[in-house]
This record gives C-alpha cells, structure tokens and sequence, in this order.
C-alpha cells in the first residue's frame, strides 16, 4: 500500500496518523479533511514540505467531491477518520453528528466501491478501507469485565450512536457488495496536538492558567487510556492485516477514573510548572454529563494477538510525555484557546 487516503488527518488521531506514514513508513499521504473547529493544520506542518503529503479540504459528505479525489489520486487504501468526536457537542447539537458521521461513512464507502468497480481487478481486490471507530459504541462496562469484539452494541450518547451506525454501515458494505472494509474500536486517546476540550488537554491548560480543573460527578467513572501514537500504530498494522469484514479492539491497558487521571496531572504540574499552591486546590466537581457510561475497558487480545501490535506507552509514562509537550508547545495551543474554545463547559441540558 503506496498511496493512503486518509480522512480526517487535520485532526488529533488522524494527524498522528499521517505524519507516523510519512515520517515513520515513508509512505504517501492523501489527507483530505474539511477543517472544521476542530481541525488544525499546524498538526501537520511536521510533514506538510514532504513531496509525500497531500492535502484536499473536502468534506465527506461531498459525493463529487470525494469522486474527484479517488479519481485524481488513485489510492490503494483508505483510512476513514473524519468525524464530529466530542461527545458534550453531540448532546447540544446531534444533527452534524448523525451527518457527518453516518452519512460521510456511507458517502465515503459508495465513493469507495465507484472508485473499485473502475480499477482493473489486480488492483480492486487489494483495495483497502479502515473504518477508525470507538469502544464506546459498546455502552457502559460495571465494575468489572471487557469490551471484546463480540460484545453487543450498546451506544448512550448520540456520539456513540453516530459512530454504532456507522459500523453497522461498513458491515452491510462488506457483506453486500464485497468492500474489503476492516473495523477498529478504540478506547480514549491522548498525547500531543489534542484539542484542548477533551479531558487531559483541558485540565493541563486549566491548570497552567490557575482555572478551576473540572471533574464530572464525583469522577468516579473508568476510561481506559491509549496513547496516540500507539495508536496510530496499530491503525496501520491492522489496516495492512486485519482480515475484511473483522473488528479489533484497540486499548492501552491502562484504566483509570477520570479523578486519578486529573489528580496525576496535578502532581506533573506541580514539579514541572510550580504554583505557590498545589494544583490539586483547583479540582472543581461539576454536574455530571448526561447518559454517563461508567466504565469503558477493553480486551484487545485479538489484536495483539493476530496482529501483532502491542501498546509501548503506559498511562504513567504517556501522560509525562504529554504536559511537558504542552507546556513546551504553546504556539500550537494558543491560537485554539484565545481564538475557538477558551474551556466552557459543554453538553449541559437546559432544566
Ligand atoms: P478530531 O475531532 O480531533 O478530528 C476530526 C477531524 O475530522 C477534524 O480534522 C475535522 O476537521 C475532520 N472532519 C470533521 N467533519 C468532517 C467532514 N464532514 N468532512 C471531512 N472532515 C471532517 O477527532 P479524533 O479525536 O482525531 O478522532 C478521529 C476518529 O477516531 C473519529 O472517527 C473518532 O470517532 C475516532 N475515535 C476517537 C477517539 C479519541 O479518544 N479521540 C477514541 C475512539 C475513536
């Protein structure tokens, strides 16, 4: 596989993804990506002077649009990330969800089989597509258990609704008209160039700020976290072996509640940016999000196993990793806190 098209590469994971094909693989990049709120360019800018990479603005609910791009570029796989990802935003307002994600899904895979059906058969059958979707799609884990990829779907919010529909959408491609689609369901990711309304990069600016460190409930609930860079690692490896119409499960092996997670990051705080009081003082509990699931966790035996990956960063590790990338990255968070999301609270129901 030469030349992969990937959607979504101006955002957190699929800029991760890109730059690991160019920089890491050697690799040609087609990142076609529609550059709303929560892309960001200067994600890419490691990359952007390779004669490798390739940006299209498109937006995959585009038909002749995404038509073109196959046309011009001819690709040998897909890799699909463009997506409407925050949950507290698919509370407020689902319809670009429900369009982005499942319309785009379905837009991209009929694009997909038009583009199949005109390549010479050596080709069409080597033609690859990777569907990038969640473990949340799976819904809310009790105190104990994994998510395997047999666990039935289970969605609670209209995010997770968005994405379980997708999937569903990229089974029945496979099925009825033989796409060589692979699905892979993750558990929350982190690490640098994350948008900064997601958890961890929310509470390291909040907490560089002096602002209050907002924590959901009583911050009980369980995430697994993976760092983006093993993911991205895996996407590839399982989009060169995954098996068309198999699910994997990605996860790092590293559960914790959303209060040890901002907890940790008070402490890195409190050696590698000092204030005269601990940063721990700012944890404000907040009213919780509706629909909460409890906890996520997944087994991901089968990709490590049949595909090989394994996940070399620990929670402990990673999140080092991450502060101090913010704290020494300032010019690419800025412009995002000053200019599209200063840190409010989002997803809040109207009593
Ligand atoms: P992100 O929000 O950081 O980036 C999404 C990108 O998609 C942005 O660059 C945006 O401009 C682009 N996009 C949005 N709508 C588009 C459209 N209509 N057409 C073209 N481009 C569009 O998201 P992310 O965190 O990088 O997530 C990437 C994928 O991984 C998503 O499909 C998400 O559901 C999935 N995922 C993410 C996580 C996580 O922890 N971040 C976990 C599991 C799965």
């Amino acid at each position: 596989m030469k030349r992969i098209l990937v959607t979504g590469g101006a955002g957190f994971i699929g800029s991760a993804v890109c730059r690991h094909l160019v920089e890491d693989l050697g690799r040609e990049v087609v990142n076609v990506d529609a550059l709303t709120y929560a892309a960001n360019l200067a994600s890419v800018a490691p990359i952007a002077d390779s004669g490798r990479y390739h940006f299209e603005q498109a937006d995959v609910r585009d038909r002749a649009a995404i038509d073109d791009i196959f046309a011009r570029y001819q690709p040998d796989a897909v890799m699909h990330l463009a997506a409407e990802s925050h949950v507290d935003r698919s509370i407020s307002g689902a319809q670009v969800f429900l369009e982005t994600n499942i319309l785009g899904t379905a837009v991209m895979l009929e694009a997909l089989r038009a583009y199949r059906d005109n390549l010479p058969a050596a080709r069409a059958d080597l033609l690859r597509f990777l569907h990038i979707s969640t473990d949340e799609v799976y819904g809310s884990l009790g105190p104990t258990g994994l998510f395997t990829e047999e666990t039935p779907y289970d969605p609670s919010s209209p995010y997770s609704a968005s994405k379980a529909a997708s999937d569903h959408i990229v089974q029945a491609w496979v099925r009825t008209y033989g796409l060589q689609c692979v699905i892979s369901n993750c558990s929350n990711n982190y690490g640098p160039y994350h948008f900064p309304e997601k958890l961890i990069p929310l509470v390291i600016l909040n907490a560089l700020h002096d602002k209050p460190l907002p924590v959901y409930g009583d911050g009980s609930n369980v995430r697994d976290w993976l760092y983006v860079d093993d993911h991205a690692r895996a996407l590839v490896m399982i989009l060169e072996k995954g098996r068309a119409g198999e699910k994997y499960n990605i996860g790092g092996r590293n559960e914790r509640t959303n209060l040890q997670v901002v907890e940790r990051i008070c402490d890195l705080m409190d050696r590698m940016a000092p204030k005269t009081h601990s940063h721990r003082d700012l944890i404000s509990f907040v009213t919780d999000r509706p629909g909460h699931d409890l906890r996520y966790a997944i087994d991901a035996t089968k990709t490590e196993t049949e595909i090989g990956w394994r996940a070399e960063e620990n929670f402990d590790s990673g999140i080092e990793k991450t502060v101090r990338w913010y704290l020494d990255n300032r010019e690419w968070w800025e412009p995002i806190r000053n200019k599209v999301y200063a840190g409010e609270r989002l997803g809040v129901l109207a009593k």
